[in-house]
């Protein structure tokens, strides 16, 4: 069937509306009707107490005065999310991109019992154990080149900030305490606390009003074609006298709005990094672990950087593990006779033997099951499905990278609604920005991806029509 911009909007718009419609006759979805606490904001006004059991919770990115109640999870199999009214949600998030072999994977739930009965936790101060040990030396043998020194933590953003730490006490031990400030790119996001903020985005990031609480750092455009690659090397010879590195998330920036740039862009900036003695940091803490057609989105465009960023899918998404990898040249700079020179940095619960067991039964998983060839199968069905998108006026842009899908809309839309009329049509889809999009678990079949994107067709079409 050849799609035009009104048969898309047709189709999707009765479809969308026949299954709202049967939902709420069906009260299968009490969400949806009006009086139901699914729409309640979660205080009603300042004076009011939250009128659920969940008082004490705080929730993330969240206006607790006037967001909806959220959704209460009461289990996961597959890539199902179970609610507590008994629906299941197929998850189109991968549980903030971690979920890539689904939940409750017999494999990872064994090794992680396994760890439990031997040993749960140990301090990483002074002792170390065989699950991070061997945790260290499969991640050292398939990333790219030398990087081979593991620094494990326990979140993004702290891998993210002793990436940061790494890069400028490189050039400290050689005397060059000058040089200390990262460069960072348009739309990127690299996490929550206050140094990753500091090259998060400035206007597209959620941390704009700290602007005067964080160090400066400098902003680049990618260098996507032949003007701007002139305009980045300009800035990389301008500064480098004061720069410790180059910070970029490969391939895909995430929670900036999953912009997409080729391979040939990120081998550019991998280049000038080069030509100007600047260490280049690669965040992969999404693209990481297949997201985006290879193990490591760097192996496209055939690059190692100095120093690369682990975390969500490392563990398959079940517990909290990070890993920040150094190159040789890098981990030889801090070795010294001087205890100054060492990396002073080490989370309490760092290289947590439940979570490393995880990341090592993950990594078994990604030997013994062809995750790359589902990516690859569903980065087709991705650009086949959500095709239709793209002759609505409503939408700026379809994108499709390895297993994401993202549907760029022309103006901001009510997430609250829109996120409502997801978990009414049975799908875990949270929209954020402007922007639509879908990272399902790297083993969703062919059917459960179908759902996910006519959901998505659905939604997008209403809201085409509605402008
Ligand atoms: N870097 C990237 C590219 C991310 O996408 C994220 C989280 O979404 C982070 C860093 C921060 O990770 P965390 O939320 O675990 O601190």
């Amino acid at each position: 069937m050849r799609f035009t911009a009104s048969s898309a909007r047709s189709i999707g718009t009765l479809r969308l509306k026949r299954n709202l419609e049967s939902a709420l006759k069906a009260d299968a979805f009490p969400g949806l009707t009006s009086t139901s606490s699914f729409l309640q904001p979660c205080m009603s006004n300042k004076n009011s107490r939250f009128p659920t059991p969940n008082d004490a919770l705080w929730l993330p990115y969240t206006q607790m005065a006037t967001a909806p109640l959220p959704l209460v999870a009461v289990a996961t199999e597959g890539v199902r999310i179970r609610l507590a009214d008994g629906r299941d949600l197929i998850d189109g998030t991968s549980s903030w991109w971690t979920a890539c072999h689904g939940y409750n994977h017999p494999h990872i739930q064994q090794a992680v019992k396994q760890q439990l009965e031997i040993m749960p936790h140990v301090m990483f101060g002074g002792l170390i154990h065989e699950p991070a040990r061997q945790l260290a030396s499969r991640l050292a043998a398939l990333l790219p080149g030398d990087l081979n020194h593991v620094f494990f933590t326990d979140s993004g953003s702290v891998a993210v900030e002793v990436a940061l730490k790494m890069a400028r006490q490189y050039w400290m031990n050689q005397g060059q305490k000058n040089r200390s400030r990262i460069i960072y790119f348009r739309h990127g996001y690299h996490g929550d606390t206050f140094a990753t903020m500091a090259i998060c985005d400035p206007d597209e990031g959620m941390h704009a009003q700290f602007a005067g609480a964080m160090p400066k750092e400098i902003m680049a455009e990618l260098p996507v074609d032949e003007k701007s690659q002139a305009a980045f090397e300009a800035c990389l010879a301008q500064h480098a006298h004061e720069v410790a590195a180059v910070i970029i998330e490969p391939l895909v920036q995430g929670a900036g709005g999953m912009k997409m740039h080729d391979a040939a862009t990120l081998a550019r900036v991998a280049a000038s990094c080069q030509r100007h003695q600047i260490l280049l940091i690669a965040d992969e803490i999404m693209t990481g672990f297949g997201r985006t057609g290879h193990l490591f989105a760097c192996e496209e465009a055939k690059i190692t950087p100095d120093i690369i960023c682990l975390s969500k899918a490392l563990t398959g998404g079940t517990l909290a593990l990070a890993a920040t990898v150094a190159r040789e040249h890098i981990f030889t700079a801090f070795l010294s006779e001087e205890p100054q020179k060492a990396l002073m940095h080490g989370p309490t619960f760092m290289a947590n033997p439940l979570a490393c067991a995880a990341a090592n039964a993950s990594l078994d998983l990604f030997e013994q099951e062809p995750r790359l060839n589902q990516v690859a199968a569903l980065s087709k069905q991705l650009e086949q499905a959500l095709a239709p998108c793209r002759w609505l006026s409503a939408v700026k842009e379809v994108r499709i990278k390895g297993a994401i899908g993202a549907v760029e809309m022309s103006k901001p839309m009510n997430l609250n609604a829109v996120r409502s009329q997801f978990a009414a049509l049975g799908v875990w889809i949270r929209p954020f920005g402007q922007v639509i999009y879908l990272m399902p678990p790297l083993i969703i079949s062919a059917q459960d991806l179908t759902v996910l994107t006519e959901a998505v067709i659905q939604v997008v079409t209403a809201l085409d029509y509605a402008q």
